[in-house]
């Protein structure tokens, strides 16, 4: 019931921020994430990891970030946006490197860099990194479908994360 799993996200996310009204988390939460799907799924994730809407945590689904990011807007105090593993900023996190969430900044520092592509050879703007591996953009587009694949075999393993920090 579509209600109902509003109902539960409002509570829970009033339960851990005072310094928004349910009224407002309500209408965030509509507006955010709009499919009843989304509002599902939102639900069972923090039902899971209550702590992710202070935690920081880069894992956090975009929606929540987005719902979060309007939040703080709003006024909230204690949610947390998830930080940048590479920058530490607490912030939106709408792109992948390495297989991790990142901020569009990062993101955009890390493509100005030439790099030698580990598929093709050739000297490209970086495309993605994984692993010990940098990717020019056309060959990461090819291997696209395959990079859940490698994304799963990689998982438990420590990722490299192979661009300095600036
Ligand atoms: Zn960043
Ligand atoms: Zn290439």
């Amino acid at each position: 019931m579509t209600e109902g799993v509003t109902a539960a996200v409002v509570e829970l996310i009033g339960s851990v921020e005072r310094g928004v009204s349910a009224v407002r988390i309500e209408a965030v939460v509509a507006a955010k994430a709009s499919k009843h799907a989304h509002r599902v799924r939102l639900l069972g994730h923090l039902r899971d990891d209550p702590g992710v809407l202070v935690s920081g945590a880069d894992s956090m689904p975009r929606v929540l970030q987005r719902i979060i990011e309007a939040l703080i807007d709003a006024g909230a105090t204690t949610l947390r946006l998830p930080r940048c593993p590479r920058c530490g900023a607490e912030r939106l996190l709408p792109e992948h490197l390495d297989g991790r969430p990142i901020c569009s900044t990062c993101y955009g520092r890390a493509r100005k860099r030439t790099i030698t592509c580990h598929r093709c050879g050739r000297e490209r703007r970086l495309g993605s990194a994984f692993g010990d591996a940098d990717y020019c953009g056309a060959c990461w587009r090819d291997m696209y479908d395959d990079a859940e694949a490698m994304f799963l075999d990689a998982a438990g393993l420590a990722l490299r994360t192979s661009i300095p920090p600036p």
